[in-house]
């Protein structure tokens, strides 16, 4: 069994079941994201898995321990919230070192180890500043400090993220999955955010409407979306309909062109299908020339061009609808102009079936 076992959870409020049947296993030292949109029980399972929300029905194991009738403090688990929680009138040391009070450590013990914590997210010499002294990404490294510093058997993060600026964010996102390995500590971490799940994870659950849609580790989720929801959730698609000619084959037309998918079609001849694409695997043929007879090209026009730095969002007209692509800047390469008659091609390995 998986270190951390959640096992047919549910949890209805009143007549509305907002988890259902929720599956998941978690090793030891596992960093799992729950990603979905807002309303779709992310929430409810952390505060399940912490034992602030009783299940409706199911069990919760941590390393063979079924926990699901403990109370919260008993079951040795380190929680940090979106909103900064930390005790306003408490000192750092102190807001670090709360856990460990009420279980009763002794004082020497607490300030070592609030000293190493504070050494460990890198606010060394912060323990006598207050909440409203600190930046919110400096609070939300205090709130993990006081998570960890009981030495929980699991961390649970809900959305610890989603309230600061930007660039905090992203290098927040790293800082935590540092501390995170250093101390091998089994994770779950939710999220609204696709890049933050995708960057930070070993494996991701995509939530809908209170179930698991797929697990599996982030290239899988993002290149083999299993169902219409994943794909379109996690990551830019573009959509376009192809004609299926030969179902065995996974052969189908776009455009009248015909293009030979990897594997068999589940639909029958003549059926549209939608296929979808990640706007990296479109390239742009600026020269017409270099298209030979018989090679998969739609025609397009270019309709805007979104300089991004690293990467350039080229969205192109074509018959088949609107479709954006990347192209990765290259300082000799400025990007095609507005209103450029170019190609568009892809591979038939690259498309999704939708
Ligand atoms: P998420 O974290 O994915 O945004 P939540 O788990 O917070 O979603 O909520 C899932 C659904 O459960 C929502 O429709 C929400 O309104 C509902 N819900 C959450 N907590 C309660 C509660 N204590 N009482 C009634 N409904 C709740
Ligand atoms: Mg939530």
């Amino acid at each position: 069994m998986a270190y951390l076992d959640l096992n047919g959870l549910q949890k209805s409020f009143g007549a509305n079941q907002v988890v259902k049947s929720f599956d998941l296993g978690i090793e030891k030292g596992e960093f799992v994201s729950l990603l979905g949109p807002s309303g779709c029980g992310k929430t409810t399972v952390l505060r399940m898995v912490a034992g602030f929300e009783a299940p409706s029905s199911g069990v919760i194991r941590i390393d063979g321990q079924d926990v699901t009738a403990l109370r919260p403090n008993q079951r040795n688990i380190g929680m940090v919230f979106q909103a900064y929680a930390l005790f306003p009138n408490l000192n750092v040391a102190q807001n670090v070192g709360f856990g460990l009070k009420i279980a009763g450590v002794p004082a020497a013990e607490i300030t070592a180890r609030v000293a190493e914590m504070l050494a460990m997210i890198g606010l060394p010499e912060m323990g006598a500043r207050y909440p409203f002294q600190l930046s919110g990404g400096q609070q939300q490294r205090v709130a993990l400090a006081r998570a960890l510093a009981p030495r929980p058997r699991v961390l649970l993060l809900d959305e610890p993220l989603s309230a600061l600026d930007a660039k905090i964010r992203v290098s927040l996102r790293a800082e935590i999955r540092d501390i995170q390995r250093k101390l091998g500590i089994t994770t779950i971490f939710v999220t609204h955010d696709q890049e933050e799940a995708l960057s930070m994870s070993d494996r991701v659950v995509v939530m809908n409407g209170g179930r698991a849609e797929q697990v599996g580790a982030p290239f899988e989720i993002y290149n083999h979306p299993a169902t219409r929801f994943v794909a379109q959730f996690v990551g830019t698609l573009n959509t376009l309909d192809g004609v299926v000619t030969d179902a065995a084959l996974g052969e189908v037309t776009v455009q009248g062109q015909s293009l030979r998918l990897p594997q068999p079609i589940a639909a029958a001849q003549g059926a549209t299908v939608g296929l979808a694409l990640r706007p990296e695997v479109v390239h742009l043929e600026a020269d017409a020339a270099q298209i030979s007879r018989g090679d998969f090209a739609l025609p397009a026009k270019i309709a805007a061009v979104q300089f991004l730095g690293a990467v350039i969002r080229v969205k192109a007209d074509t018959a088949a609808g609107a479709i954006s692509l990347d192209l990765f800047n290259r300082p000799d390469a400025p990007p095609p102009p507005l209103g450029a008659e170019v190609a568009l091609r892809f591979r038939g390995q690259d498309v999704i079936v939708l």
